[in-house]
C-alpha cells in the first residue's frame, strides 16, 4: 500500500521521488524531448535522456533547468507533472502531501508555479524547501542541535555550499560550477589539444572513469570517439587521468574559493564543530574522483562523502515527511 506522502528531488540533472513508506520509487534524468516545430513534448526522463545528441533536426532533447535556474518554465512544469502522473500520485494517494526540493535560486514567481503544478498533479500540500539543508539531512546529519554542520552539494547545475545550525543556513553560497562545467571543460580540453570533437555524453564518461581533481591520485585511461575537425572524419583517442585533471583545475578551483568564503564568513563557534564533524560532500558531483582529497587540504577540515550522494535530497525529504507533523510548518513553508 502506498503511503500518503511525496517528496521530490528536483534537480538540474535527475528527478528523484521518494514515497513515504516506499522509498525512491523514481530516478529519471531531468530531460524533455521536444518536436522543434511544434513544441510538443515526445518524451521525458530517461527515454528522452537517450536522445541526447542523437536526435534528428526536428527533435531536440534539453534540459529545462540546465544552470540550476529554470530555464524554461513550462517544460519544467510538463516534466514534473509528467513525472507525478507516472508515480500515479493522482490516483493511488489521496490527496498526499508533497515537499519539493528545488535549486536554490529559483524566483518566488517560479516558486509559486512550481507549487501549482504539482497541485494540479493530486497534490494537496505542496512544500518546498532548500536544497542544501535537505540534502544535509539526507546524508544524516542532525541539523537541529545548536551546532554547526557543512555540507557542499555539487549537482549538475550548481553546487550549494552551506553551513546549517539549529534547523537553518547560517552561511551559503551557490555557484553555478558543477557536474555540467566539468564536462563542459574536458570537452574544451579535449577539442583544443586533440582537435577532436567529442559530445557531452562521451565528456560526462571520461568524467567518471578518468578523472581526477587530485594531483597523481588517479591513473587510468580510456579510449575514445569523436570527430576530427580537420579531416571531418571519426577518429579514437586515448585520454588519461593526468590530463583531465589539468582541463578540471579551474572549475573546481571555484568550488574551493566558494567553500572558504562561506567557512571565512562562519561564526568561530561553528567553525570549530565544522572541524570535529566534518564537511559532508553530497550529490553526484561528490563522486568526482579526488574532490574530498582536494577539499580535505584547502580546507583544513576533514571531509566526507555521503552514502550514496545522489540519494540525499530524495531520502532528505522522506525524513522531512516523516517529521512534518512534529515541525513547524512555518519553518517548511518558503
Ligand atoms: P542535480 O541535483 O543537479 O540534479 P545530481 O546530484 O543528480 O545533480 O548530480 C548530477 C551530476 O553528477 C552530473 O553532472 C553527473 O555527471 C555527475 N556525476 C554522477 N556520477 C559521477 C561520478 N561517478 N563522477 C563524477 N561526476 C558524477
Ligand atoms: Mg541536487
Amino acid at each position: 500500500m502506498f503511503g500518503r506522502d511525496i517528496g521530490i528531488d528536483l534537480g538540474t540533472a535527475n528527478v528523484l521521488v521518494y514515497v513515504k513508506g516506499k522509498g525512491i520509487v523514481l530516478d529519471e534524468p531531468s530531460v524533455v524531448a521536444l518536436e522543434a516545430t511544434t513544441q510538443r513534448v515526445l518524451a521525458v526522463g530517461e527515454e528522452a535522456f537517450r536522445m541526447v545528441g542523437r536526435t534528428p533536426g526536428n527533435i531536440v532533447a534539453m534540459r529545462p533547468m540546465k544552470d540550476g535556474v529554470i530555464a524554461n518554465f513550462e517544460l519544467t512544469e510538463s516534466m514534473l507533472k509528467h513525472f507525478l502522473n507516472k508515480v500515479n500520485v493522482k490516483n493511488v494517494f489521496s490527496k498526499p502531501r508533497i515537499l519539493i526540493c528545488c535549486p536554490t535560486n529559483i524566483t518566488s514567481v517560479e516558486q509559486k508555479a512550481i507549487r501549482e503544478a504539482a497541485e494540479k498533479s493530486g497534490g494537496k500540500n505542496v512544500y518546498l524547501e532548500e536544497e542544501p539543508k535537505v540534502a544535509a539531512i539526507g546524508a544524516g546529519m542532525d541539523i537541529f542541535q545548536p551546532s554547526g554542520n557543512m555540507v557542499i552539494d555539487i549537482g549538475g547545475g550548481t553546487t550549494d555550499v552551506a553551513v546549517l545550525s539549529m534547523g537553518d543556513i547560517v552561511t551559503a553560497s551557490s555557484i553555478k560550477v558543477a557536474g555540467d562545467r566539468f564536462d563542459h571543460e574536458i570537452l574544451t580540453y579535449i577539442k583544443k589539444k586533440y582537435k577532436l570533437l567529442i559530445g557531452e555524453r562521451t565528456s560526462e564518461a571520461i568524467k567518471k572513469e578518468v578523472a581526477t581533481v587530485f594531483p597523481n591520485a588517479r591513473e587510468t585511461s580510456l579510449e575514445i570517439r569523436g570527430r576530427d575537425m580537420v579531416s571531418g572524419l571519426p577518429r579514437t583517442i586515448t585520454v588519461y587521468s593526468a590530463e583531465i585533471q589539468e582541463a578540471l583545475q579551474e572549475a573546481v578551483s571555484y568550488i574551493v574559493q566558494a567553500s572558504k568564503s562561506v567557512l571565512e564568513q562562519t561564526p568561530p563557534e561553528l567553525s570549530a564543530d565544522i572541524i570535529d564533524r566534518g564537511v559532508i560532500l553530497t550529490g553526484g558531483g561528490a563522486l568526482l574522483h579526488g574532490i574530498d582529497l582536494l577539499l580535505a587540504e584547502e580546507l583544513k577540515v576533514p571531509v566526507l562523502v555521503a552514502d550514496e550522494p545522489m540519494h540525499c535530497v530524495a531520502k532528505g525529504t522522506g525524513i522531512i515527511l516523516e517529521n512534518l507533523d512534529r515541525m513547524s510548518s512555518k519553518r517548511i513553508r518558503l
